[in-house]
């Protein structure tokens, strides 16, 4: 495949909002005879929670964060919009070079950190927030503005002031998120309106459980459109519980594709949209992220490293069971 049939080699740097290439980009590729269409074999989700300063098993540090989206950038890859991800399982043509990058809850961290470096790159991510935790105000200043920064937390810590009631000092505002949907940076989705484990909350009732599973969801799409004109299909599970309760509750509320936790597997063309399979990126530096990613890709790697680290988890969990 010679590289000028890569609609990576014919993208002009774009630093307009439009981040991503269009998909009709595409043309290019499937008007050239005799070549097969350069798309993707499958597009592997990275999933985020937080950009700052502190350690943590889900949090990158925002000099790691840069060198991450930068050698992705460097190596080609394109960032996808949700609907341009949707359109892939569903059959179209997707740059071979495809991430889709996501973050989950909305932490005011993401505001503060990973949207300058995305802007920066020309790289876009798709934000799942939880909509209850959103509050009100001015964008506080980013680190592309100062140095002066708000306060960030590490991840328990910040469940803790979110439990106390005290939501805006760990969260993103409304009118950061409008911000980033305006840069092109986040897209924004729903991560549920509460973030709660109705099938804990409620075990001893599946009525209860889906009613409140279902006013969350309903509250959640609602505020989205609101707030910033969003009409989302896209949704991803707190924890990434979900069962067949869950998915009625979600195909009710016109959510169509569904994002779990599963790290092992491979989003191709025909892949159930209701069970899209993400992998969690840590502090890594550049060179292990792209690593991680190739690993996930191809129709040869990907399937090999997945079965791989499936048999090791099984193996895993029989000698936690002897
Ligand atoms: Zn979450």
């Amino acid at each position: 495949m010679s590289e000028i049939h890569d609609p990576q080699t014919l993208r002009p740097a774009d630093t307009s909002v439009s981040i991503a290439p269009s998909l009709q980009d595409n043309h290019i590729v499937s008007t050239s005879s005799k070549v097969a269409v350069a798309t993707a074999h499958d597009v592997p989700v990275l999933m985020y929670h937080h950009v700052n300063p502190h350690r943590g098993m889900i949090n990158s540090s925002p000099e790691n964060f840069e060198r991450q989206i930068a050698a992705l950038a460097r190596a080609g890859y394109t960032s996808l919009s949700a609907a341009e991800f949707a359109a892939f399982l569903r059959g179209a043509p997707a740059p071979k070079k495809s991430v889709l990058i996501t973050f989950d809850d909305g932490y005011l961290d993401n505001w503060l950190y990973a949207h300058p470096v995305l802007a920066r790159y020309n790289m876009r991510a798709v934000l799942f927030t939880v909509t209850g935790w959103v509050g009100d105000g001015a964008p506080r200043a980013h680190a592309g503005q100062t140095t002066a920064l708000a306060e960030t937390y590490a991840h328990k810590v910040g469940r803790g002031i979110i439990e106390s009631g005290d939501t805006d000092r760990v969260m993103a505002r409304w009118s950061e998120l409008e911000a980033m949907q305006a840069a092109g940076t986040f897209e924004i989705h729903s991560h549920t309106h509460t973030h709660t484990r109705w099938d804990y909350v409620c075990r001893h009732s599946t009525a209860e459980k889906i009613e409140r599973l279902s006013s969350d969801l309903e509250l959640s799409r609602d505020l989205l459109r609101s707030k910033l004109g969003i009409n989302s299909g896209h949704l991803c599970w707190p924890q990434g519980y979900f069962d067949s309760d869950y998915l009625d509750v979600a195909r009710k509320n016109n959510f169509t594709h569904l994002y779990t936790t599963a790290a092992y597997g491979q989003n191709k063309v025909g892949t159930d949209p209701e069970h899209i399979y993400r992998f969690a990126i840590s502090n890594m530096n550049g060179l292990r992220l792209l690593n991680r990613v190739r690993l996930a890709r191809g129709a040869v790697v990907g399937p090999a490293y997945n079965a791989y680290k499936l048999w090791k988890r099984k193996i895993r969990g029989k000698d936690n069971a002897h």
